[in-house]
């Protein structure tokens, strides 16, 4: 796929990122098919920052290798690199310094990567290369950095829902005039019921790899083989037509359910109503807008529920957007926060699924197969546990950097550091999401199958969350005793009598000395 015509002069090189397979993207659309050249690089730097699933990296390779395809039937002139082909250099910086070598061309034009680190390798360039560099901002997202900033400023806290409500305003989503559809903006308290038997539990569309993905998964088994994750079977979606039809599965099937089972999980049952498009919306597949007109579109005809299509339009131009914010006014940095001082490192369950805590097996083990866990397995459950038991949240979050096909460092930190692990200190949520054993019980059916007994507060059957829940409001009392949405559980601790306190610390001792051999 290089292409080796004439050499061109005074055009421009556009540098297309993996995650950004969308012809709408700035930096195409002004570019003359007859002066400038697309570079799109499989590199080893990018497939290897972080040790990707390897299911991530053969959906990126392989939507790469589809949208290279269709560029060039467009006319373009392209130069894609193989991460086999010979002379690949390693890096996006050296497959630009290569191609410019072979062409004088002017400019280096490129939508803003995702990313802190690339950006900042890509200026770092430039100056280095006296080179001119054009950054041009993403317009896939609602929000720029700059609108963010203003949103940002003066407030006291950031709370999504406000952010939200403008957005609302600004997109016209599910507004009637200048109010919400419905008389509220969000429908969350309906949103809350457990999934029990008996449900029509719909599947995310699975597409069937075609000879270019197979020759991706081919790669990608001989060289990446030592990553984690289950490679086959591999059912994606790799180009933005199979990526309609899997929204459109969804809107079908899954969305009039989506709001009421949001928080539920079942074993076995790896995505319920969920519409696992975030992996196809961050690589470029999909648009955001584009979604979200959808899903309105199918409440306004009657096919879906208000709180369903309300529900998913918040998770997009709210919690999506807002996550992106963050991260862009707090990086860098933002990465290596640990508020509550939490050193433990990672362990080794998290890699191999391998414990006897059914939820958490239930989590890893779709994750090792799928590349996908939903919201509230990811928050709940490995989140939880982490963050209950005290690891290193950086650790924490170069997993799921790692282990997701949607993982991108804009929007899995925030997630990971600030909303799971609360290592920002507060700075996006109001209180940590730590929980005990209770919740995952009312929300899913795995208690019932867990060598655990989840009504055990302490001793040795206990369901390890109840002892580290305690555990980790008493290590952090100095901390977060006088966060008003925990008061009233500190209260609690403090009404129990010394006796019954020690069994509970003393029951999460035995558990992390199981766990992290202490
Ligand atoms: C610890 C943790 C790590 C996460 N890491 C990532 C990540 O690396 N990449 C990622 O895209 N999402 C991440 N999320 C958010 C969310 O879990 C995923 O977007 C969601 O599970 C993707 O599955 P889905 O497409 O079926 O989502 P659905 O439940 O169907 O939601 C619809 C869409 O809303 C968006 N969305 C929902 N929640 C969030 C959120 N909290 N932040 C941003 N977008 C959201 C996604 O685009 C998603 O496709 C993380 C959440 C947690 C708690
Ligand atoms: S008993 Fe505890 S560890 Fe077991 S599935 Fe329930 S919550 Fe998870």
């Amino acid at each position: 796929m290089t292409d080796e015509r004439e050499p061109v002069a005074d055009g421009n090189l556009i540098l297309i990122l993996g995650d950004q397979l969308s012809r709408n993207i700035p930096s195409l659309t002004d570019a003359d098919p007859s002066r400038d050249i697309l570079l799109m690089a499989e590199v080893m730097e990018e497939a290897s920052y972080v040790r990707h699933h390897k299911k991530k990296i053969a959906f990126v390779f392989s939507a790469m290798r589809h949208f290279a395809q269709e560029l060039e039937a467009g006319g373009w002139r392209l130069r894609y690199v193989r991460l086999d082909d010979p002379g690949n250099s390693g890096s996006l910086t050296g497959e630009i310094d290569r191609l410019r070598a072979q062409h004088p061309l002017t400019r280096v034009v490129v939508t803003e990567p995702g990313e802190y680190r690339l950006k900042s390798a890509l200026l770092d360039w430039a100056e280095q290369a006296g080179a001119e560099l054009d950054l041009r901002q993403d317009s896939r997202f609602l929000c720029s950095h700059q609108r963010f900033r203003r949103w940002a400023e003066g407030r006291k806290q950031l709370r999504m829902e406000y952010f939200y409500r403008d957005m609302r305003r600004e997109t016209g989503l599910l507004m009637d005039g200048g109010q919400p559809e419905g008389g509220k903006w969000n429908f969350d308290h309906e949103n809350r019921k457990p999934a029990g038997g008996g449900l029509f539990l719909p599947r995310p569309l699975q597409t069937t790899p075609d000879s270019i993905t197979e020759e991706v998964l081919d790669l990608v088994d001989a060289r990446f083989g030592g990553h984690f994750g289950t490679l086959r079977p591999f059912w994606f979606a790799v180009t933005r037509d199979a990526a309609l039809e899997a929204l459109e599965c969804f809107v079908e099937e899954a969305l009039p359910d989506f709001g009421d089972y949001q928080d539920a999980m079942l074993e076995g049952e790896r995505f319920l109503y969920h519409s696992v498009l975030s992996q196809y919306i961050n690589a470029g597949l999909l648009e955001p807008l584009e979604v979200c007109r959808r899903v309105e579109r199918a409440y306004f005809e009657g096919r879906a529920p208000l709180n369903a299509a309300e529900g998913f339009i918040r998770q997009i131009i709210g919690w999506r957007e807002y996550m992106r914010g963050i991260y862009w006014l707090n990086m860098p940095g933002y990465t290596d926060q640990n508020f509550l001082e939490a050193a433990r490192p990672l362990p080794e369950f998290y890699w191999t699924g391998e414990t006897g805590m059914a939820c958490l097996a239930a989590a890893i083990s779709q994750t090792r197969d799928d590349a996908y866990a939903h919201h509230i397995q990811r928050l709940m459950v490995t989140g939880n546990f982490s963050l209950l038991a005290g690891v290193d949240p950086f650790q924490v979050h170069e997993w799921y950097l790692a282990v997701y096909a949607d993982a991108y460092e804009w929007v899995e930190a925030p997630n990971v550091i600030g909303m799971s692990q609360f290592a920002d200190g507060g700075l996006l949520g109001s209180k940590p999401y730590a929980a005990s054993g209770n919740y995952i019980n009312k929300m899913s059916d795995h208690c019932a199958g867990c060598r655990y007994d989840v009504k055990r507060k302490t001793g040795a059957d206990a369901c390890p969350f109840n002892p580290l829940y305690w555990d980790f409001l008493a290590r952090n009392a100095q901390k977060l005793r006088e966060n008003p949405r925990l008061r009233h559980v500190y209260r609690t601790w403090d009404r129990m009598t010394a006796e019954r306190q020690n069994e509970y610390l003393d029951t999460a001792r035995k558990v992390l000395a199981r766990h992290f051999g202490e």
